[in-house]
């Protein structure tokens, strides 16, 4: 009996200890940063990054690592006193739920053994998050909600066109105040159930992407087994999403299901974080046929910052995949979307931003132009969008 209890309570101890060292190490070997900062650019960079008052990026995965976003971290890429250091108005908490181990670019099965699992576990998550995939979204958007409310009145969390419309009057005399919004990467968190929708909606969700590295109930991934487009369940999710005012992300979707919901939806699309075929033929990256296809439907792209979305060396190719983006279609489509934290390596933190500004004016891109990427068209399309 003595011997069962020291052996229990030796294995509590040593799960609680590992809670505390396991995700920080993962983190810091997932999410490295290229070259760390401080950053610095040109004097003539730097004032035309000050003139910004709404910079914005569409898509980062800092929930999923259990890190305290309240604090500034010496890891990853982004919480929100880096936020503030960047003066960054709004940015995008994306939650993922589920991902393949030995994720790949290009052919994931969606039976492969979930990553996430052992994670959630490893993070002391409650068990009833460890083998539910709604369970796990809907408690890191408690987290998101969380960390808001601890910032008292110098954060907002975005979920309307009124929230928005605060963030943007509010700081034009507190530059402090920061905006967040929530999204999905992958539909699978719904578990095959319409009503789900409903509860992520009533948890802030307000962008979904239909899917991440794997097939899933909706349709295929660009990095699954099928390519197959949107199924008789898709089609209802994206229905239901465009009433209840969720944006659709097609990042990572298989090329039919963007064809297929560039044809049913009556609302624009977002594609939170990509690369461009041109630049970087990736499995992941938008044809022109597909950028020209979703400016047309007035939807708006994220250009990521990672390897495998613009290619090696990545400033130049940050750059080249947005100046071909503005000059295929013109530059009202591009926002960022760096997929920070998202278990990617990247060239800057979010503190560094302000190093895009000096690649864009090194690329002749105008104060206007530069303004629109970096935030001024995520707030002109949420504006529009958001219920
Ligand atoms: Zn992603």
């Amino acid at each position: 009996m003595k011997k069962t209890i020291i052996v229990l309570g030796t294995v509590v101890l040593l799960y609680f200890a590992a809670t505390l060292i396991v995700p920080p190490y993962i983190e810091s070997q997932r999410n490295p940063v290229k070259s760390p900062p401080p950053y610095s650019v040109s004097a003539e960079a730097q004032t035309v990054y000050d003139r910004l008052d709404f910079i914005a990026d569409l898509h980062c995965d800092a929930l999923l690592w259990g890190r305290d976003l309240n604090k500034r971290g010496n890891r990853g890429h982004v919480d929100f006193p880096r936020m503030r250091e960047a003066n960054v108005a709004l940015q995008m908490f994306t939650i993922v739920s589920k991902s393949p181990a030995g994720q790949n670019m290009q052919s994931n099965s969606s039976d492969a053994f979930d990553n996430i699992t052992p994670l959630t576990i490893a993070k002391g998550e409650s068990p009833a998050n460890w083998f539910s995939l709604i369970n796990r979204t809907l408690s890191q958007s408690e987290k998101l909600a969380g960390f808001i409310e601890d910032e008292e009145d110098r954060a907002i969390f975005i979920k309307s066109k009124s929230d928005l419309n605060k963030l943007i009057t509010d700081r034009k005399n507190n530059k402090a105040l920061i905006g967040a919004m929530l999204g999905i990467e992958g539909a699978h968190a719904l578990e095959r159930d319409l009503n789900n929708l409903d509860r992520v909606y009533e948890a802030g969700v307000r962008m979904i992407g239909l899917t991440h590295f794997f097939d899933n109930k909706l349709g295929g991934s660009a990095h699954g087994l099928s390519q197959e487009g949107l199924t008789d369940f898709g089609k209802s999710v994206v229905h239901r999403m465009n009433k209840l005012g969720i944006l659709v992300d097609l990042a990572h979707c298989s090329p039919a299901i963007v064809e297929d919901v560039l044809a049913m939806t009556d609302k624009p699309v977002m594609v939170s974080h990509t690369g461009v075929k041109s630049v970087l033929d990736s499995q992941r990256n938008l044809s022109d046929l597909q950028i020209q296809k979703i400016a047309a439907n007035g939807g708006i792209i994220g250009i990521a910052f990672f390897d495998e979305a613009v290619g090696v060396p990545e400033l130049p190719n940050i750059i080249a995949s947005i100046k071909h983006v503005r000059d295929l279609v013109g530059v009202e489509h591009i926002a960022l979307g760096s997929d920070y934290d998202g278990a990617v390596t990247v060239p800057f933190d979010i503190t560094g931003l302000s190093l895009l500004v000096e690649g864009m004016m090194n690329a002749d891109f105008s104060e206007p132009e530069i303004k629109a990427v970096m935030g001024e068209n995520v707030k002109r399309f949420f504006l529009q969008n958001l219920n």
